[in-house]
């Protein structure tokens, strides 16, 4: 049997100012699987990211990308979070005097049509803080207001168990997750993937969270595009051995 492609990019080509930056990247995802991308610095792993989001500084200059066969490009960020595209992004924003129940309940009301009673809503919360093994007392806290770089994990994962998107991409690329967060992340995406099958696309430099989080498939990132794609093993053979061999083969 065969699954439908949750997520299919082809030869998607972006641009910021004169800067091109995407040059070909072919990329599908199935419901289930957990990919990740690795690669060099300033190879535009977060770019493709932004690029997903909907992020205004980038242009589309050329490729498709298709959300369960629908036009992704065509949605606007807050039309890709209705269809179930969730993203995480390095540096979540403070919001001083807004508590994570409050900030959860707006991003979860967003997505419906009519908002869901304040008791219902507690309720959820609370299973899904179970669920991910977080205390009670973080709901009342301000979002983000002196978190260390874990609890800004704990409160990103948080929203996307409420939410539960079909595919969730996480840009853990750049520095500031300590082992902590790291953790958090991880543990997150395997607790949500057992129970709600997402695709998950996790783009990072570092090996170490794969210590965690077993992929399915391993992707180069190198240049603007994926230029090379393993299973897990890749991974390790990265470790040990860095990116330049595989960027030579490919040039
Ligand atoms: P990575 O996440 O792989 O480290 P990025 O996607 O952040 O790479 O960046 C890829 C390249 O594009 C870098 O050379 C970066 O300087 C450049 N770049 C990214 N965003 C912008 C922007 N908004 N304006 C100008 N250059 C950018
Ligand atoms: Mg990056």
């Amino acid at each position: 049997m065969t699954t439908a492609n949750l997520l299919e990019i082809k030869d998607l080509c972006a641009k910021t100012e004169d800067k091109e930056i995407l040059k070909g990247v072919n990329l599908t995802v199935k419901a289930g699987e957990v990919h990740a991308i690795m690669g060099p610095n300033g190879s535009g792993k977060s770019t493709l990211a932004k690029v997903l989001a909907g992020h205004p500084s980038y242009e589309v200059t050329g490729g498709t990308v298709k959300f369960e066969g629908q036009n992704l490009l065509d949605l606007s960020t807050n039309e890709r979070s209705i269809a179930g595209v969730f993203l995480a992004f390095q540096y979540p924003h403070e919001i001083s005097g807004v508590s994570i129940l409050n900030f959860l309940r707006t991003a979860l009301n967003a997505r419906r049509e009519a908002d869901m009673p304040v008791l219902e809503f507690r309720k959820l919360m609370f299973e899904k803080m179970e669920l991910l093994g977080i205390d009670k007392s973080f709901a009342t806290r301000f979002v983000n207001t002196g978190f260390s770089g874990g609890e800004k994990k704990r409160c990103e994962i948080l929203q996307r168990a409420l939410l539960e998107p079909k595919l969730a991409v996480l840009d853990e690329t750049d520095s500031g997750l300590d082992i902590d967060a790291l953790r958090i992340v991880s543990e997150g995406v395997n607790i949500l993937s057992k129970k709600t099958n997402p695709g998950v696309v996790v783009i990072t430099h570092y090996n170490r969270i794969l210590d965690y989080i077993k992929p399915d498939f391993v992707h180069v990132f190198s240049g603007g595009k994926i230029i090379k794609t393993g299973g897990a093993e890749l991974a390790t053979e990265l470790e040990s051995r860095g990116y330049d061999w595989v960027v030579q083969a490919a040039a």
